[in-house]
């Protein structure tokens, strides 16, 4: 099942990324991103792990509950309404459509709760652009093995370009232009996430 693939290889990227988030953090936040992430997917493994769920619908519902119920700070409640919102429209075989649909519901939970428009350092930046390419790419009738291509790419480059964005979201705005010059952290985390899905939509 490839909710199961994609957040358990998720969940090892953000172990894996610990340090080097809460690092990002440090710069323009708390530092706590790293902390509170590793947190929430450890409950999600545990949840993968003992759930009798097995449809895509129900895996990506029960994920996101867990990411609300254990991710502490401003991102739990983001990444936990992205996935509920996902679960609504997913399919148990993944299917371009239903990826690009999939993707546009999160950016709608994402920005439905946050208020974050692009351009505001925030990890809409990469939610966005992603959720874009691959609706463009479905257009234009791309298989998902060019999918997976693009959401690496894009993801990489969208993760890249918040080091020249001003916050204006979130506990970094306080900072202002002292924010140039560093990746936002939830980008950082969503580029880990959209790396574990090109694995599985491979
Ligand atoms: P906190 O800021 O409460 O410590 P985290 O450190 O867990 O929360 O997460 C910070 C990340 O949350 C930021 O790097 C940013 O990507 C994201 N974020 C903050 N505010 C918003 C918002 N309004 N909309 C979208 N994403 C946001
Ligand atoms: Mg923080």
């Amino acid at each position: 099942m490839w909710v199961r693939t994609w957040v358990m290889r998720a969940a090892e990227l953000i172990t894996e990324h610990r340090e080097y988030l809460i690092g990002l953090d440090r710069a323009i936040g708390d530092a706590d991103h790293g902390e509170n992430l590793d947190r929430g997917f450890r409950a999600v493994v545990t949840y993968l792990k003992t759930t009798e769920d097995t449809r895509a619908e129900d895996l990506l519902r029960g994920i996101g509950q867990t990411l609300i119920s254990h991710v502490g700070g401003t991102s739990g409640p983001l990444y936990g309404s992205a996935f509920i919102r996902m679960a609504d429209v997913a399919t148990d075989e993944l299917t371009p459509v239903s990826l690009a649909t999939m993707l546009d519901r999160a950016v709608g939970a994402i920005q439905a709760r946050g208020h974050a428009q692009a351009g505001e350092k925030t990890m809409v930046d990469v939610w966005l652009p992603v959720a874009d390419a691959v609706n463009n790419a479905v257009d234009n009738e791309a298989e998902l093995a060019t999918m997976a291509e693009l959401i690496e790419r894009t993801s990489q480059a969208a993760t890249q370009r918040t080091c020249d964005m001003i916050a204006t979201k979130g506990r970094a705005s306080y900072l202002g232009e002292r924010t140039l010059g560093h990746i936002d952290p939830g980008a950082a985390s969503t580029n880990l996430i959209f790396l574990a899905l090109r694995e599985c939509v491979n």
